[in-house]
C-alpha cells in the first residue's frame, strides 16, 4: 500500500507512546524493546485507520448467540486487503530484524512469503485458524513466523474485535481462550472489584475469567497455583503448577492509569525472567 499521508493523531497512541518513552527513561535496559514496541505501534495505528469493519452482523443478540459456537470472528469475516497485509508484514519483519527480535533466516522467509501472492493468504488463514484448535496446524511456510504474523495481523484483528466488543460484553463466556479469535490471553488486568479480566494476545478482546483458575489448562486447585507480585506491587503473576504456564496481570486496584497491554508487556519483561527462573513458561 502507499504510504498514508499524515494519519490523524490518536489519543490512545500518544498516551501509550508517552508511557513507553517514560519506561525507557526509568529502565534503560528495556530501551531496545521499547523502541521496537513504539515502531510497531506507530505502524499498526497507521494501517488500522485504513481497515474497514468486519463482515459480521454487529448486533448484540446475534453476537451473543455466536458465543455458543466459537470462534465468533471467522477468518472470512476479516476485511483483508492483501496489499496492506504485505506492507505491514514486511514492515513488521524489518522492524523486528533491526531490533534483533527475529533472525535473518526468518526475515528472508517473510520476504519470500510476501512475494508469493498465492501462498500468503493460505499461510495467514492457517495461522489464524490454528489458534485454539489442536487439530489444525499453521502451514509449513509460516511455521516459526508466528511472532511476526501476530504483530502484523494485529491492526486487522483489533479493529474487528473493537467493533464486536462495542456490541457485547462477552459475559456468557467462561473459557480461557478468546471467544472472538480463539487466541490465548497474554495479559490480564485485576479490576478494583478484584475481578480478573483476560486480554487476548491476538485481537485484544477482553473477557472476565475466574481469579484463581489457570486459563491454559483450567486447573482450579488453589494449592497448585502460585501467585506473586512485582516489587512495586503494580503487576502480579499467576502461575500454574500443573501445566507450568503463567499469566501476567496489571493490578488496577491502586493504579494511576488503565492497563495498556503494549506498554505493560514490555514493562514486565523482568517479571518474565523471574517466572522462567522458577521453571514456568
Ligand atoms: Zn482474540
Ligand atoms: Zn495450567
Amino acid at each position: 500500500m502507499a504510504e498514508p499521508h499524515n494519519p490523524p493523531p490518536q489519543r490512545s497512541e500518544s498516551r501509550e507512546i508517552a508511557e513507553l518513552r517514560r519506561l525507557k527513561q526509568e529502565q534503560p535496559d528495556l530501551g531496545s524493546a521499547v523502541d521496537l514496541q513504539i515502531e510497531l505501534l506507530q505502524l499498526q495505528r497507521r494501517v488500522q485507520t485504513r481497515v474497514s469493519l468486519p463482515s459480521i452482523r454487529l448486533d448484540r443478540d446475534y453476537l451473543n448467540e455466536q458465543l455458543t459456537k466459537p470462534p465468533v470472528l471467522r477468518f472470512e469475516h476479516l476485511p483483508l486487503d492483501w496489499g496492506d497485509v504485505r506492507f505491514v508484514l514486511r514492515s513488521t519483519a524489518s522492524a523486528m530484524r533491526t531490533h534483533d527480535a527475529i533472525d535473518s533466516d526468518d526475515f528472508r522467509r517473510v520476504d519470500a512469503l510476501c512475494r508469493n501472492g498465492a501462498r500468503l493468504p493460505v499461510v495467514v488463514k492457517s495461522w489464524y485458524e490454528a489458534a485454539g484448535n489442536p487439530a489444525a496446524n499453521i502451514h509449513a511456510d509460516g511455521a516459526g513466523l508466528e511472532p511476526v504474523l501476530l504483530q502484523a495481523m494485529r491492526p486487522f484483528l483489533t479493529k474487528a474485535a473493537e467493533a464486536i466488543m462495542a456490541k457485547t460484553d462477552l459475559a456468557g463466556w467462561t473459557k480461557g481462550t478468546c471467544p472472538l479469535c480463539g487466541g490465548e490471553p497474554d495479559f490480564a488486568v485485576i479490576t478494583p472489584a478484584a475481578e480478573r479480566i483476560l486480554i487476548c494476545g491476538r485481537c485484544s478482546a477482553r473477557w472476565r475469567f475466574h481469579q484463581l483458575t489457570c486459563p491454559f489448562c483450567m486447573n482450579a486447585d488453589r494449592t497448585r497455583m502460585t501467585s506473586f507480585a512485582s516489587r512495586d506491587g503494580q503487576y502480579r503473576i499467576h502461575a500454574c503448577d500443573v501445566c507450568q504456564r503463567y499469566l501476567k496481570a496489571y493490578d488496577a486496584r491502586h493504579a494511576s492509569r488503565p492497563v495498556m497491554p503494549t506498554v505493560d508487556g514490555v514493562a514486565t519483561l523482568p517479571l518474565d525472567a523471574a517466572a522462567m527462573q522458577r521453571g514456568y513458561k
